[in-house]
């Protein structure tokens, strides 16, 4: 991690003093707060924080306790998490017809794998609230020319102009209605029928039917389609089969953000974060000693933090102090996010310590971000071999200790993109340029993620034999 930058400019009294607004999600403003835009004019900041603070919180705070007891089943091995969406949201792409094939995609995925593990599948997008991007470098220099890097929809323009790359706070209000829209979309789509089980399996048949890729699963789609009707028979009625819960999470980045939509709920004034129901910490903001971890400290909301290759027992055990002194279950969740190499020797060492202290943690991959690389031609992009081997050696991990591996972090579309290589398309470096549309790290497109989610099924189909010596 890079060393923490300077303090966070502290708020004045009037940012706090709004009705609903909580002054616990000010005390980060006394520490260094890692990838926060340079906002150019901090007078219009403070306006659109202002304007943020008054308007209603995106979700409730029942919800957020509703999650925090789902992942508290996945922490005690009795539910499995999906967790995923694009790496980053884009305000163009916040449309009925992407909205919806996301849904979709993680819909389907969420009916296999619920199959696979015969557990119930905690389902929560990387959406509603993904427009901020952590950077590696503040800059980018292109033909001599060096400007802002582009850090999200929610602070600039992915554009190489002036114009573009200044970081503009007017964009947060912006983001607030992205995701307040896509949210509504969502909760419309998972409510309304449009998103019922025989439904999102007879999608899969077709990906089963259809596909080269899909044809090695027949004989699973097919006793997923027995249980169903099974289900049907035994009277499970149309509403339970018709609705989908469904929670949206994003990396809690942008601390004034978060900041303007902190909300205090119930009789004892417990602190939320309203702008999405799971946040998490990124590999790069999360010191234990700054500000990201201060702010989460502070809410109430189920939280996760990224753990790459060189985090430390230490580290994680100084997580669970300072986020979960209570040990309370389902508060904290780990997404791994080592690389396909490194999780088999890193992993180990921070299960065993973690779980002795607090066996109430979950444990995610995320098999994404520790296998990214670039191509000659100048793609960022990941195998899928890479993926599928880094998920392998995580359960099998978990398996050799006795613990859980409780789900899955991805980054995806619903769409028919060239991002990734490989997967039953056999996707070439050469075919990433024909859709290569991602505003950040490369996705899974929509046959790869069930591909995925296939084989992860039959992963969590042998979780719970013993391991081979
Ligand atoms: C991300 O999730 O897009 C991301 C930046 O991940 P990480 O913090 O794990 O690098
Ligand atoms: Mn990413």
């Amino acid at each position: 991690m890079p060393p923490s930058p300077r303090a966070h400019s502290p708020a004045t009294a009037a940012d706090s003093a709004t009705a609903g607004h909580s002054a616990a999600a000010d005390s980060w403003r006394r520490l260094p707060a890692a990838q926060q835009p340079a906002w150019p004019d901090p007078a219009v900041l403070r306006e659109v924080t202002g304007d943020l603070a008054r308007l209603p919180a995106l979700v409730l705070a029942e919800e957020c306790d509703r999650l925090r007891g789902r992942l508290a089943a996945v922490a005690r091995g009795e539910a499995f998490l999906l967790h995923g969406g694009d790496c980053a949201e884009t305000f163009a792409g916040a449309t009925a017809d992407a909205v919806n094939a996301k849904l979709r995609t993680l819909l389907q995925m969420a009916v296999v794998l619920t199959h696979g593990a015969a557990l119930p599948v905690v389902k929560v997008g990387r959406i509603a609230g993904q427009y901020a991007k952590p950077r590696s470098r503040p800059t980018e220099t292109r033909g001599g020319r060096t400007l802002p890097a582009y850090r999200g929809d929610a602070v600039n323009g992915p554009g190489f102009t002036a114009a573009e790359r200044t970081p503009d706070p007017r964009r947060l209000r912006r983001m607030y209605d992205a995701s307040a829209a896509t949210l509504n979309l969502i909760r419309a789509f998972t409510t309304g029928g449009h998103t019922s089980l025989t439904q999102a399996h007879a999608w899969n048949r077709g990906f089963v039917t259809d596909s080269p890729a899909g044809r090695r699963y027949v004989a699973l789609a097919d006793e997923i389609e027995r249980s169903l009707r099974f289900m049907t028979a035994c009277g499970v009625s149309a509403h339970e089969l018709d609705t989908a819960e469904f929670y949206a999470g994003h990396e809690g980045l942008l601390l004034d953000y978060e900041a303007a939509l902190t909300r205090t709920a119930g009789h004892d004034d417990r602190v939320y974060a309203g702008s999405g129901h799971l946040l998490w910490i990124g590999e790069r903001t999360r010191a234990l000693d700054g500000a990201h971890v201060e702010y989460f400290s502070r809410i109430h909301n189920p939280i996760a933090v990224k753990l790459g290759p060189d985090a430390t027992a230490d580290d994680a055990l100084g997580y669970v102090d300072k986020l979960n002194p209570h040990r309370v279950p389902g508060r904290l969740t780990f997404v791994v996010r080592m690389g396909a190499d490194a999780v088999r020797h890193r992993l180990p060492d921070l299960v065993e310590k973690v779980t002795a202290e607090d066996p109430a943690v979950a444990w995610v991959c995320d098999p994404m971000h520790g296998n990214t690389f670039v191509t000659p031609g100048g793609h960022k992009t990941r195998r899928f071999d890479d993926i599928l081997s880094e998920t392998r050696t995580f359960f099998a991990v978990h398996r050799a200790l006795g613990t859980h591996a409780g789900g899955l972090h991805i980054e995806f579309t619903g769409d028919d993109v060239t991002e990734c290589l490989g997967g039953g398309d056999a996707l070439l470096a050469d075919d990433l340029h024909r859709r290569y549309e991602t505003a950040c790290d490369p996705r899974l497109n929509h046959r790869q993620s069930l591909e995925l989610a296939f084989r992860v099924a039959e992963m969590l189909r042998t979780r719970s034999t013993p391991p081979t010596p």
